[in-house]
């Protein structure tokens, strides 16, 4: 099983070796750590050396970070271009949706201008990007990729209207899921309309989760339990979950058996 978005940087594993033993224990034999823009991306590049193929990076700049700034945006751009080896992905990319001012024009407009601008260094780099756009940004996220012909896409954690899912569907492109399968109508709804050959499974760590995960650390051992909830929602053997949602994060990252 792969955790495909888990941010290892994140004060809340300021040791990961531990949270990393114990997802492989688990069976969890890699994770993607998506920078989020400033220290995040060295951080996880940082990781992805000291762990070598179990910690796989990725550097972007996130939508919902209102504190950075046009240098953190430059940086991240030029990381990707120096670091394009290390790398699996280009993200945490997208555009914003949750803060007060998120949804103000000005504000989206220069998002989807750096999203675009990210979405050419990824197709230059020949990278996939890691997207975050819930709700409406989704079809706003998607509009700039097919715009920039960006071929390799997950939309993390994705929560949108019918018609969008369908959309970046048709568009060839990823839909990850998170723990939240396991207890939300919303997400079991989601499962079953994505393709299993579109699915990925990722903690989103170290974002807190309710249900059965509820007061219990985010880690990204937290898969297994994921690859179950779904298991059970389509009625299909876990093993089948875990194998093939594996396959489609090693295809889509690159990330070799
Ligand atoms: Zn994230």
């Amino acid at each position: 099983m792969i955790d495909s978005h888990v941010h290892l940087d994140a004060d809340q594993y300021a040791d990961p070796s531990g949270a990393i033993k114990r997802a492989l224990e688990a069976g969890v034999v890699a994770m993607v750590a998506p920078g989020t823009g400033g220290t995040s991306n060295r951080c996880v590049l940082d990781l992805a050396r000291r762990y070598p193929r179990v910690v796989y990076a990725s550097c972007g700049y996130h939508p919902e970070r209102f504190e950075l700034n046009d240098a953190d945006l430059e940086q991240a751009l030029a990381l990707i271009r120096a670091e394009r080896g290390l790398l699996c992905a280009v993200g945490e990319v997208g555009m914003p949706w949750y803060g007060e001012r998120a949804r103000e024009p000005e504000r989206l407009a220069s998002a989807a201008r750096n999203l675009a601008r990210f979405a050419r260094t990824a197709v230059e780099a020949d990278l996939p990007m890691i997207i975050h756009a819930p709700h409406d940004s989704a079809r706003e996220a998607l509009g700039v990729l097919r715009e920039a012909e960006v071929r390799r896409a997950v939309f993390h954690w994705h929560k949108s209207d019918d018609a969008t899912t369908r959309a970046i569907l048709e568009a060839g492109y990823f839909i990850s899921l998170t723990p939240e399968v396991a207890y939300r109508d919303r997400d079991k709804r989601l499962a079953k309309m994505v393709p299993l050959g579109r699915m990925l499974l990722e903690t989103d760590g170290p974002w807190p989760h309710g249900g059965p995960f509820e007061n219990r650390p985010t880690e990204p051992a937290m898969i297994v339990e994921t690859v179950e909830a779904v298991a059970s929602t389509l009625n299909v053997r876990r093993e089948l979950v875990g194998a093939v949602t594996t396959i489609n994060s090693r295809m889509l990252f690159r990330i070799p058996p």
